[in-house]
């Protein structure tokens, strides 16, 4: 890492997640050298967990120039169909263009491979940042006592974001849920369709995708209980166990999938999202620094489009820094929050209306936000038909 004090000429990243590496990538396609400061030791890509990438993502990632070598990696998914097992009914409805399931770990593994070799330095974990008082450039403090000067910011630091701390923004806040999250690999093949199938029984739900032909992700969103000691979530067995548990009803090859999930695969997650409200207001630059992904606009999973709103921002930022150049960062930062703030405000809004109607306990609320969705969303899918358009 570099001296206490240096002085780069370079854009820095912060956090070498989906956003960070597409953020990177997209600004080399455009000539813009960056540099990614990275607080774990390497990618975080060894849990195996999976991420559904929608048309809009795909979009974003043949801008990135890495979509025909995922798309190897993910079948097709070609329909969703929601299980009633109470009433024993069942709904299927087309999939609205291109939808897989990745590895994140190909995701990651793809954005990184594209990028030119030492873009990201791993084992530098920000600590804070202040403004230069006569320069107005940022100067970045690392917990190993190190500190450099950028030429700009952009904080792709995830849902607990110290560069979004820096802009003054409201902290996120808990849906009453949690996501237990895994892969099953059946070696001799599944016999699954290829589609986005979720079966629920008395409030409980699992969502299932296959990813090839031996690989299925699968998801359980539970309520959240307060207390308790939250270590035991770190044990994989503790939440096999207690997912099966809560699953007892369910069909034999539901409970067969998680009996045989890959314990690194397992996680539990408790669910964050920035209100809505807050994206309408918040003050997303000040002067050289901004934030994107999650930092910006961490949501629920219960639309799938977290992830792919991150690479949006992405080739948006990337876009609009190539069009002012850098001596003009501060206007394409303005430009890039003023682009993005309403699609991530209708993306959070939809995804904080439909994680309550699944997970708040009240009646009334639940009602309120049925009829909002309707209201506002009676084209549920529309958030796959955004095209972030050319880099
Ligand atoms: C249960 C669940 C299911 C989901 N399913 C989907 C889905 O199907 N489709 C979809 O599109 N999205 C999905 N999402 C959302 C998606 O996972 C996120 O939106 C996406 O991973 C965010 O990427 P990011 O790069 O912005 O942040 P992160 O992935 O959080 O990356 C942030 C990076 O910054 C690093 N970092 C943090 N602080 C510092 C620091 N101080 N210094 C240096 N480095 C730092 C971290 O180590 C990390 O590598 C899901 C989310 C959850 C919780």
């Amino acid at each position: 890492m570099g001296e206490v004090g240096m002085d780069s000429n370079l854009v820095i990243i912060i956090g070498a997640g989906i956003c960070g590496l597409a953020t990177a990538l997209a600004l080399h396609k455009k000539g813009i050298k960056s540099l990614v400061f990275e607080r774990s030791e390497n990618l975080r890509n060894t849990t195996g967990t999976a991420i559904g990438i929608l048309r809009n993502g795909w979009r974003a990632l043949d801008q990135l120039g890495v979509a025909d070598v995922l798309r190897r990696t993910g079948f097709p998914i070609l329909r969703e169909r929601m299980v009633l097992l109470d009433g024993m009914k069942q709904q299927v409805m087309p999939m609205k263009g291109e939808s897989r399931s990745l590895k994140r770990k190909d995701l990651l593994d793809a954005l990184y491979a594209a990028l030119p070799p030492a873009t990201v330095k791993f084992g530098c974990e920000l600590e804070s940042i202040k403004l230069d008082p006569k320069t107005t450039r940022p100067i970045l403090r690392f917990i190993d006592g190190s500190s450099i000067i950028a030429k700009a910011v952009i904080g792709c630091d995830g849902a607990k974001s110290i560069v979004a701390e820096f802009l003054n923004l409201k902290p996120t806040k808990m849906f009453p849920l949690r996501s237990v999250r895994g892969l099953s690999n059946y070696p001799n093949g599944h016999s699954f369709e290829y589609e986005l199938y979720r079966i629920t029984k008395d409030n409980n739900l699992v969502g299932r995708v296959p990813i090839d032909n031996n690989l299925v992700y699968w998801f359980c969103p539970q309520p959240n209980v307060p207390g308790g000691d939250e270590r035991i979530w770190e044990d994989p067995e503790a939440i096999r166990q207690s997912t099966l548990e809560l699953l007892g009803d369910f069909p034999e090859e539901i409970k067969e999938m998680i009996e045989i999930a890959d314990a690194n695969s397992l996680s539990f997650t408790h669910l964050r999202y920035r209100a809505p409200w807050d994206l309408l207001r918040g003050t997303f630059c000040n002067g050289r620094v901004t934030v994107a992904g999650d930092a910006m606009h961490v949501m629920g999973p219960f639309l799938g489009q977290g992830g792919s709103a991150g690479l949006e921002d992405a080739v948006v930022l990337a876009r609009n820094m190539a069009e002012k150049g850098l001596d003009n960062v501060e206007e394409a930062f303005n430009l890039y929050v003023k682009v993005r703030r309403m699609r991530v405000v209708r993306l959070s809004l939809q995804t904080y209306l439909t994680g309550m109607v699944m997970g708040t306990s009240s009646l009334v609320k639940r009602l309120i936000c049925i009829v909002f969705l309707f209201l506002l969303f009676h084209n549920p899918s529309v958030h796959v038909d955004y095209d972030c358009g050319r880099l």
